[in-house]
């Protein structure tokens, strides 16, 4: 169940991907909360300068495991405009990170990639749950899933 309080999150999380857009990155943004619902860190995605790996799950999974207790990761939420690549599912399942609510899933994506004709991913599409089971996952969230969609369209049209 998402609640109205976490949906503040996660259109920050459309916001951050409309915000890579603008900067020529692919549309992904992500916001991690503590146990109490405070917004600790936040990212979006960074890939354009060349180096893949920088997913924004990938880079709040480590900013965790940095500054976070294990018990304040456990209780901590990552909320995302798309659900988690396999590599940021596996990083966040490492350091020992909460929940996950994302706006839209990776099948979602998948589908909207294919109908704008994008190149295939190098890496499988699959569901956080295939790679981190133990993680409690919602999502995705229909009119927010909406909006990704528009900012995925507009990188693709862009090139
Ligand atoms: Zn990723």
């Amino acid at each position: 169940m998402v609640e109205e309080a976490e949906l503040r999150h996660l259109r920050r999380c459309v916001e951050l991907a409309a915000e890579a857009l603008a900067d020529g990155d692919e549309p992904f943004g992500s916001v991690l909360a503590g146990a109490d619902g405070t917004a600790l860190a936040e990212d979006r995605n960074r890939v354009a300068g060349g180096d893949r790996t920088r997913h924004p799950e990938f880079a709040l999974a480590r900013w965790a495991a940095a500054n976070l207790t294990p018990e304040e990761r456990a209780a901590a939420t990552v909320y995302t405009s798309g659900e988690h690549c396999p590599m940021c599912a596996a990083a966040h399942a490492w350091v020992g990170l909460g929940r996950i609510v994302y706006a839209s899933s990776a099948g979602q994506l998948v589908s909207w990639l294919a109908e704008l004709g994008a190149p295939a991913a190098p890496v499988r599409p699959l569901p956080i749950q295939e790679v981190a089971p133990g993680v409690v996952v919602e999502g995705p969230v229909p009119e927010l899933a909406e909006q990704v969609r528009a900012l995925h369209r507009r990188f693709y049209s862009a090139r």
